[in-house]
């Protein structure tokens, strides 16, 4: 007797199956055939501090690191990053039993939601999200819960009543970023402390992602924990990848209560165990650099957001002007376009530039359909270029 065949199962398990190759390998490769402009996926296109990649050098070379660092990250790197809270936030963390150093921001994020969320939990995230949020809650098995930003008088905003609500008994965590990718949007002092205030009502834990919190043109950025009730309950992350121009490096790092850094821990050690040994003596030494270097890379980055925007509306797009980060978001509905991927695709053939459709950071893809995000962490030569090419969409909106 011979058995029946078996259906074949797919390879990839359902946790992951649907989500499919990022979009930003798709439109990079657009932009390489094409030779446009890639302003789609957020990297700089020139290296931090000269000075930091040669203690980067030096610490290969003097044999720091090169071996597996300790798990938590090397006591140096540590002690810099509970120096930055303390020195830009007023928050005292114990760099022993508080500070754990991940392989960037997205390895603290993974790990966080593995170690933190029981399957069927219900995780809340603002939407539109980075990418590797759903796919991280989705491996932790948790539910997402998505809170859309909304577009009004020129900035995407958070409505707190749409959060309140969504807060139900099988809440675990809220997933926070602020400032927001793609949005761009700077959650206020005021919308922090209502939120803490939730989070504290509702017995929340929460995650929150700053990687851009040194990238905030208008207002200023408040880390959640800072506001009462929260230091407990929140893990905060950050990154050395956006703040110092090394995103290859994937230095990344939690601060939080220890009980929360010792649950985090127990995922990542299985993730990497350890990442980045050399690397991690040389961020230690960049989040030493004066508060001048902070003060320049904000304002080299306020003037591209400044140019920018206004090339992209005398090209015809409604500008959404980010408060923080490397990316404007707009719409190209008075373009006469509706379908941001359709868009996009066209778009480099069209006039040389790659955009990213914000389609793909939501789960209600109609509302993010018209909304099209570009990055300005470009040579300004390279966004003037841009902003010639583009210009080229405006006459055929006259027509
Ligand atoms: C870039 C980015 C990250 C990833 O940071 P890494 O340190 O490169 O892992 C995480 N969150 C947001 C919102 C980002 O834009």
């Amino acid at each position: 007797m011979t058995s029946a065949p078996r259906t074949p199962r797919p390879l990839l398990n359902r946790r992951l199956a649907e989500f499919g190759t990022t979009i930003f390998a798709e439109m990079s490769a657009l932009a390489l055939r094409t030779g446009a402009i890639n302003l789609g996926q957020g990297f700089p296109d020139t290296d931090g501090p000269e000075e930091i990649r040669e203690a980067a050098v030096r610490a290969l070379r003097d044999g720091r690191g090169n071996q597996y660092p300790p798990g938590p990250g090397i006591p140096e790197l540590r002690t810099a990053i509970a120096a930055h809270q303390q020195r830009g936030y007023g928050l005292a963390y114990d760099p022993d039993t508080e500070v754990l150093v991940t392989a960037g921001a997205t390895e603290a994020i993974a790990a966080s939601l593995l170690a933190l969320v029981e399957p069927g939990d219900e995780v809340i995230a603002l939407e539109p999200y980075y990418d590797s949020y759903a796919a991280s809650i989705a491996l932790a098995g948790g539910t997402r819960v998505p809170v859309t930003l909304r577009p009004k008088d020129g900035a995407f905003h958070l409505d707190l009543d749409e959060l309140r609500d969504a807060v139900t008994d099988r809440t675990r965590l809220l997933l926070l970023n602020t400032p927001h990718n793609p949005t761009g949007t700077v959650l206020t002092r005021a919308e922090l402390a209502e939120i803490a205030a939730l989070a504290v009502e509702r017995d929340l834990l929460v995650v929150t992602d700053e990687v851009y919190e040194h990238l905030v043109f208008d207002g200023e950025h408040v880390p959640l924990a800072s506001f009462p009730g929260m230091r407990e309950r929140t893990v905060t992350i950050s990154s050395a990848g956006k703040t110092f121009s090394f995103t290859g490096w994937k230095v990344g790092w939690v601060t939080a209560a220890p009980e929360l850094v010792t649950a985090v821990r127990s995922a990542k050690q299985f993730l990497t165990y350890v990442s980045a040994g050399p690397f991690q003596y040389a961020v230690a030494e960049a989040l030493a650099l004066p508060e001048t270097y902070y003060t320049d890379l904000r304002d080299d980055l306020r003037a591209k957001r400044d140019l920018l925007a206004a090339g992209l509306t005398d090209a015809g797009f409604t500008v959404h002007r980010p408060a923080g980060t490397y990316f404007i978001t707009t719409d190209i509905r008075p373009l006469g376009e509706s379908d941001g991927f359709a868009f996009c695709r066209a778009l480099p053939e069209r006039t040389g530039v790659v955009a990213i459709p914000n389609a793909v950071f939501y789960d209600h893809r109609d509302e993010g359909a018209p909304f099209v995000r570009f990055a300005f962490c470009k040579r300004l030569s390279i966004l003037e270029e841009a902003v010639v090419r583009l210009k080229s969409l405006a006459p055929a909106r006259q027509e």
